[in-house]
């Protein structure tokens, strides 16, 4: 997005906001689209964890997008956001039957990754299908905090267990309707994903009736200028064939699904803050924003880069800043990071601010949570407004303390 523009959304907010450009999460959806042609029944479900605003995923049904969720409260967000049930995966790990059940009747399609959950919810409910999550035991993924698919995760049904879900499936009569797997973020080797996605193959061989395979996500984008980034186009390419060879041995032409986040919102999102001050040390010239890990975590949680920019004096002489934030722990948005001279009242610019941001932020330090605005048809639409303090109060409750106690 032109800079000019951010920094006029930026000044007409009094707090930090968070700007999503719809163009270019548009432009991702069709890279992967195209990158995929070749399949003829492709669906992208959008794994709303990493941006859950009801606008986002209202612009991304209008694109034809499905949703792949967590939890009931996303369901229920995508279904207000205008979804068909039918077009909405529930990825649970961890939650109550309750919650499984009810997300159930609502017409969603179930993801179970626990034979015990699967055993109970064939017993109970022989009639609806549900998908099976795999882990494929391949190890995948940038950091081990967003990796998934290792042996010791808590996520998936183990292949080495498939004999044990055909026996559930045999003594309740349940159907397998899908197999899946989400080996974590950022798969950089094509050929470890297809590793991965054969193991899904040999899974998927082993049940009639499947509707679907699944390969989750984990692409990778780029978070600096060089960086690199998966090649959605080489895996489309080399995928398409091995899913088209799968299906003519299979016999029946299923549906291929992914479901990206961070490759759909990553790089639309931005976060817009000021510069509160300028700290000069003995060794460090710290610039210090209107925000903190209350609002963007990922660098401190990850150690994740984002890129930072000076859009208030955007030719300015550069110079090395630690940004930094206003909370009273330590909250580095990046360390001595060449950034154009910058000035008290100046408005910073995060890059790659759309997945996995405002969804983490939250009150600490009794701060308000950022506005959000979607830059859609030329117009900036507010999204959400920035909080008040009475949406922070909204579910304190002050007790009584005037009366005495009676000391017995
Ligand atoms: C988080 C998650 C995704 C999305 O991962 P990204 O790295 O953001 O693309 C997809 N599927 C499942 C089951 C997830 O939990």
């Amino acid at each position: 997005m032109d800079e000019p523009i951010l920094k006029s959304i930026a000044d007409t907010f009094e707090g930090p906001v968070y700007v999503y450009n719809g163009d270019q999460i548009q432009k991702q959806y069709n890279r992967l689209k195209n990158a995929f042609s070749g399949v003829e029944n492709l669906q992208i479900k959008y794994a709303c964890k990493a941006l859950s605003n009801i606008s986002i995923l209202g612009l991304m049904n209008s694109m034809g997008s499905g949703l792949d969720t967590v939890s009931i409260e996303e369901v229920q967000i995508g279904i207000k956001a205008g979804f068909d049930p039918k077009k909405i995966i529930f990825t649970p790990n961890g939650v109550s039957m309750e919650e499984i059940e009810r997300v159930a009747s609502l017409g969603v399609q179930i993801n179970i990754d626990n034979l015990s959950v699967l055993e109970q919810f064939g017993s109970k409910h022989p009639e609806i299908p549900v998908c099976i999550r795999i882990n494929p035991h391949v190890m995948a993924g940038g950091n081990s905090n967003i990796s998934v698919g290792h042996i010791d995760s808590k996520f998936g049904i183990s292949i080495h267990q498939i004999p044990h879900i055909i026996r559930i499936v045999e003594n309740t009569k349940m159907r397998i309707n899908g197999v899946h797997m989400h080996t974590g973020s950022d798969i950089l080797d094509i050929e470890v994903f297809l590793h991965a996605a054969e193991i899904l193959f040999d899974t998927a061989m082993k049940f009639e009736n499947l509707d679907f395979i699944d390969f989750g996500s984990g692409f990778k984008v780029p978070y600096t200028d060089n960086d690199i980034e998966t090649n959605i186009e080489e895996l489309g390419e080399k995928l398409t064939q091995r899913f088209n060879d799968f299906c003519k041995n299979y016999g029946e032409k299923i549906n291929l699904a992914f479901e990206p986040g961070k490759f759909l919102v990553s790089e639309a999102g931005y976060f817009l803050t000021r510069v509160n001050s300028i700290k000069q040390t003995t060794s460090t010239v710290f610039a210090q924003v209107n925000s903190g890990f209350n609002h963007l975590i990922r660098p401190m949680l990850y150690g994740s880069h984002h890129q930072i920019k000076n859009i208030s004096n955007p030719k300015g002489k550069e110079r090395f800043y630690t940004v930094v934030g206003y909370i009273c722990e330590t909250d580095t948005f990046g360390s001595n990071r060449k950034i154009a001279e910058i000035n008290e009242g100046d408005i910073l610019m995060f890059k790659n601010a759309g997945a996995y941001c405002f969804t983490m932020s939250s009150n600490y330090n009794s701060r308000l949570r950022p506005a959000e605005v979607l830059w859609h048809k030329n117009k900036a639409h507010t999204i959400r407004n920035q909080e008040t303090l009475d949406d922070i109060l909204s579910n304190q409750i002050l007790i009584d303390f005037s009366q005495k106690v009676e000391v017995s």
